[in-house]
């Protein structure tokens, strides 16, 4: 029988890519969320893509009678990926307490949930902002963690909670993945990120600028001390990032402790190597006006990958190039995202 995994925000971007990868391996994920961000549509999409329908509970972790549900009827799960929690840093800043009780409380109610059905095996999406403001680039798992927004925050409180609870629960395995800049899409074009409202982040907000919806971006900030001036970061092509996933399930999980990783490609661009490698790849001009810093960002932030190379066995491989291209497909195939319920 196949290995049974439990997906917290199974439907959203980072969890559906992971879900196709772990298909692809024999692996069956059982999928919760509660689309408070996401279109059940990603269902079919996922089953067109593999052949499999995923079982999908609709619903949310804080719901803890739902969450004892769950695992008494997959008795075979074997281990937890956690993607749910919300992610927006500006929304963080207004409503803080919902961030705490999604992102902390309700990743509480899961490890609760995972003690009482005897799972456990977590890996948790933690996120390169519990950085902070790093000192240095590269950077490694061991530096400094702190935050700037309850975001951040939330991801810290959530490793924190995790690393006591681990050291009390010896025979648990813990993996704390901070990603760095997921980016891309499924080259298919039939997964992607589908942003609600005006995105937040670099790539869709540069994506719904060349296909028309938006007229310009701002770049904020062109006067950092990087080589053209303005924000640099370590994009991560998704599909790398689920394999990352596949990876840690493999070699990380089936180990007792707690284990901390950063997925990124180790690998630094600016926000105007951006525009042009997209507008590269869509044949579209990205226009785009020089604008103020946004408060909070820092200068670069990327990875030093070589802990996850080592004992992961996993690696990066896409291009920019491709990260450009294949968020174009979803693009273009999908100009309003996925369709409304
Ligand atoms: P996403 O919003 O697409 O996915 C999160 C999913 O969780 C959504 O489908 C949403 O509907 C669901 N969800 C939210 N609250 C829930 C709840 N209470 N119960 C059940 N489901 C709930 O975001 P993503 O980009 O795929 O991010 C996945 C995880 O990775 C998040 O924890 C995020 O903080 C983390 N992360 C993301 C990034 C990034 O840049 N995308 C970077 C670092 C870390
Ligand atoms: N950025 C930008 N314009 C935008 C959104 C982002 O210039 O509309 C810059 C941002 O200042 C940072 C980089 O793009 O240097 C990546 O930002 P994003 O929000 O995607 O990710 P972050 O690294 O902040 O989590």
């Amino acid at each position: 029988m196949s290995k049974k995994v439990l997906i917290t925000g199974g439907t959203g971007y980072i969890a559906s890519h992971t879900c196709v990868a772990l298909i692809e391996q024999g692996v069956t994920p059982i999928l919760v969320d509660d689309l408070s961000n996401s279109s059940k549509l990603v269902l079919s999409r996922i089953q067109e893509l593999t052949g499999v329908l995923p079982v999908f509970y609709q619903g949310s972790i804080l719901d803890k009678v739902l969450l004892a549900k769950i695992f008494a009827e997959h008795p075979e799960i074997e281990a937890v990926m956690h993607f749910a929690g919300l992610k927006a840093v500006g929304e963080s800043v207004e409503k803080p307490l919902a961030y705490y009780q999604c992102n902390v409380a309700g990743t509480l109610n899961l490890v609760e949930a995972m003690q009482a059905a005897g799972v456990k095996q977590l890996i948790f999406s933690s996120s390169a902002t519990v950085y902070g403001d790093p000192a240095s680039v590269p950077i490694e798992e061991s530096f400094p963690t702190s935050a700037t927004n309850p975001y951040g925050w939330s991801k810290w409180m959530v490793e924190r909670c995790l690393m006591d609870f681990q050291a009390a629960q010896p025979d648990w395995s813990i993996t704390l993945l901070r990603y760095f800049n997921p980016v891309g899409n499924h080259p298919s074009g039939r997964l992607g990120e589908d942003p609600q409202g005006i995105p937040n982040n670099l790539v869709p907000y540069i994506a719904q600028v060349a296909i028309g919806r938006r007229e310009q971006l701002s770049v904020f900030g062109s006067d950092y001390n990087t080589p053209d001036g303005t924000g640099v970061r370590d994009y991560i092509h998704v599909v790398d990032l689920a394999q990352g996933h596949l990876a840690a399930l493999t070699y990380a999980s089936p180990k007792a402790g707690c284990h901390i990783y950063n997925l990124g490609t180790g690998q630094g661009y600016s926000v105007l190597e951006m525009i042009q490698a997209f507008e590269k790849a869509s044949g579209r001009a990205v226009p785009y006006v020089l604008a103020p810093r946004r408060p909070g960002d820092i200068a670069e932030c990327w990875a030093t990958p070589e802990k996850a190379k080592r004992e992961l066995h996993w690696q990066a491989t896409r291009t920019l190039d491709e990260m450009a291209r294949d968020t174009w497909t979803w693009q273009e195939n999908n100009p309003m995202g996925y369709e409304p319920q």
